[in-house]
């Protein structure tokens, strides 16, 4: 049989499918460990949903007053501060970033590692031997082509190597609901000093016009409602506009607002759907035009503002989770698991961004469980990362194994790094030592590496 496809002559220790948030450390942790590794991106940099989605600052991780992800985010951070692309604002908080230079600061790491990249290329069928991957298809312009590895990792946040080597999947909500998606956008040219004492008169507190952050969703008591309202009746924005808004500083890149808005229509919610995601493109795009005019007529500071990005990718919540050799689950959080195994430290609420309209976000100030303490802190295993009936496979960030509750607290980036980093040093000795079997691998020695690399574990 001629099959559809070439084999490159070459092959690898590791591949990792998606050169995103958990990919591009991935790729770093697993070339850092000594593995020949490629990493195959559809888009044309490194970062995924943190670059190309457009999702600025790191949402804070911090038990005790302690970032929870060092290792390999602890490097990022501080090259990106050494560029002027990350910042700490007065509070101590020093996630903010400028996902342009992120774009930069990635690549370079990959790259001084001995790490391979191969851009604008999409996975599109792992080749199976029996319970393991061989090889993976993808397509570029050079038409359809298999990579050959040892071990591979599926970081393409949708699961989609594990899902069509017929690992068994999750997706949404008890009724298969994901949740919301939003495409990001910045605005330039914004007098942010005149925005932040507009924003500072309606009772929006601010550290001062370098760290702006502002936001309105309808019923939690933003300020900012009642313009939201003379918006509506002035035909400038809908309703579902004001379903969710918000706005962030950008690092090194003065007069700039990142947007982590328009809330993508609520019919459109599967990222994984090819068809959903085109169309919630095209209605994000619309929805950027409203909220560019309701900015220049109702915020002051922004009346010659001007679209600074439309980003590339729609930014994805939540679509496919794996079934792994452990599903993390709320209770596990608000009881602060631990786990002999565990690979990461969270303490970001659960965070729910639904179509159902709003936003559920069980805060460490409120309730009664162990996790809402001040110093609380539940781990991640990294069974989590190990898909059923795979042997050479793992799977990090947002599709790791989880209940749609669990996944809504641990998809914040810093975790995703914090996994992919793990993931990588795992697959890299599968590779040397366990013919790519990641179950054989240590998971005492992954810990004790970690922490060795500066991890909290
Ligand atoms: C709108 C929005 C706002 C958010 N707000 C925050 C926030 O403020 N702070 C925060 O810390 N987190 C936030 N998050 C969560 C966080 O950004 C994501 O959960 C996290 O970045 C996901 O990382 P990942 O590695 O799993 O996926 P991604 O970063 O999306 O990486 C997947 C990569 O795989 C590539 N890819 C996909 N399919 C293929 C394929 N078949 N072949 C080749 N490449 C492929 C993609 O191009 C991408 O580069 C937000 C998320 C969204 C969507």
């Amino acid at each position: 049989m001629t099959l559809p496809y070439s084999t490159v002559d070459r092959s690898w220790d590791v591949i990792v499918a998606g050169g995103g948030t958990a990919g591009a450390m991935a790729g770093i942790a697993a070339a850092r460990t000594g593995a020949r590794v490629l990493v195959v991106e559809a888009q044309g940099s490194l970062g995924g949903t943190g670059t190309n989605a457009w999702v600025t600052p790191l949402m804070r991780n911090v038990s005790g007053g302690e970032n929870l992800n060092r290792g390999l985010t602890d490097d990022l951070k501080a090259r990106l501060a050494a560029r002027g692309d990350g910042a700490t604002d007065p509070g101590g908080n020093d996630n903010w970033f400028n996902p342009e230079g992120m774009k930069v600061v990635l690549e370079h790491m990959l790259l001084e590692s001995g790490g391979e990249v191969l851009y604008h290329t999409h996975v599109v069928q792992p080749v199976l031997d029996g319970d393991r991957i061989a090889a993976l298809v993808v397509h570029n312009k050079g038409g359809l082509q298999a990579l050959r590895a040892a071990a591979f990792i599926d970081a393409t946040g949708d699961a989609d190597v594990a899902a069509l080597s017929g690992v068994p999947m999750r997706g949404g909500d008890e009724d298969g609901v994901h949740q919301a998606m939003s495409l990001r956008f910045t605005l330039a040219g914004v007098d942010t000093a005149r925005l932040c004492a507009f924003l500072r008169e309606h009772g929006q507190w601010q550290d001062s016009p370098q760290f702006l952050h502002f936001w309105m969703v309808w019923g939690k008591g933003s300020t900012l409602e009642p313009v939201f309202r003379q918006a509506i009746s002035a035909g400038v924005l809908l309703e579902r506009d004001g379903d969710y808004f918000q706005g962030f500083s950008v690092p090194g890149r003065p007069g700039e607002i990142s947007f982590n808005c328009p809330r993508i229509r609520p019919d459109l919610h599967d990222g994984a759907d090819p068809w959903q995601l085109s169309a919630a493109q095209v209605d994000g795009r619309e929805a950027i035009d409203r909220l560019t005019a309701f900015c220049r007529a109702f915020l002051p500071g922004c009346q010659s503002a001007f679209i600074g990005v439309i980003a590339p990718m729609v930014g994805i919540r939540e679509s496919r989770r794996i079934i792994g050799d452990y599903t993390l689950t709320l209770e596990d959080i608000l009881d602060c698991a631990r786990f002999d195994d565990s690979i990461c430290r969270n303490h970001y609420p659960v965070d729910i961004h639904s179509v159902r309209g709003g936003e559920r976000l069980l805060h460490d100030r409120e309730g009664s469980a162990p996790y809402f303490a001040k110093d609380a802190y539940h781990e991640i295993p990294f069974r989590c990362l190990v898909p059923v009936g795979v042997q050479n496979l793992l799977v990090p960030g947002r599709a790791a194994s989880s209940t749609f509750e669990a996944q809504s607290s641990i998809r914040v980036q810093q975790n995703c790094h914090s996994m992919g980093e793990a993931a990588g040093i795992a697959a890299a000795w599968a590779a040397a030592s366990h013919r790519g079997h990641v179950r054989r691998v240590p998971t005492d020695d992954l810990r004790h590496e970690l922490r060795r690399r500066g991890g909290v574990v």
